[in-house]
């Protein structure tokens, strides 16, 4: 993630006529330069670092107003826990059921939209245009995979 992703954003909010405080370009820093899809909780744990002032709320709130930009994306964890991507460019996720840990995968674009064009399109009742969509994997990182006797054994 460059400075120009954090640039990109703000302009972006500039624009939806909202204001920059500090702390919200921080909050936007925060999760535009982070690769680990934080929590709600560890962003707000890395803004008080800087501004110990920051409620938890004041966080919940610019991460769903920059949601609602499409700026940053959600992902629901099976612990139905919401954690923020701030690269919103054509990529999936792979989700540990065990700890949570998400993973990037690489989706090559044209190969995508070749698999929607033939395999998905057809079988829609209807017209159907997308803005969006999520590719999501469950199962353990390698980590649990090993470590979990319950695991291991079958
Ligand atoms: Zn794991
Ligand atoms: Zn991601």
């Amino acid at each position: 993630m460059t400075d120009s992703r954090l640039n990109q954003i703000v302009s972006k909010i500039k624009k939806m006529g909202y204001s920059l405080t500090p702390q919200r370009v921080e909050i936007i820093k925060i999760v535009s330069e982070s690769k680990s899809h934080p929590s709600a909780a560890e962003v707000y744990n890395k803004i008080k670092e800087s501004y110990p002032m920051v409620s938890l709320n004041t966080v919940y709130k610019n991460l769903s107003m920059l949601s609602s930009l499409h700026e940053v994306k959600e992902i629901k964890t099976m612990q139905n826990s919401v954690h923020y991507d701030g690269d919103v460019s054509l990529h999936g996720h792979a989700i540990c059921e065990n700890c949570g840990k998400i993973i990037d995968v690489q989706i090559n674009e044209p190969d995508f939209k070749k698999f929607f064009e033939n395999k998905i399109k057809g079988r829609l009742t209807e017209n159907y245009h997308i803005n969006n969509y999520g590719v999501e994997f469950y199962g353990l990182c390698d980590y649990c995979y090993t470590a979990d006797p319950a695991v291991s054994e079958t």
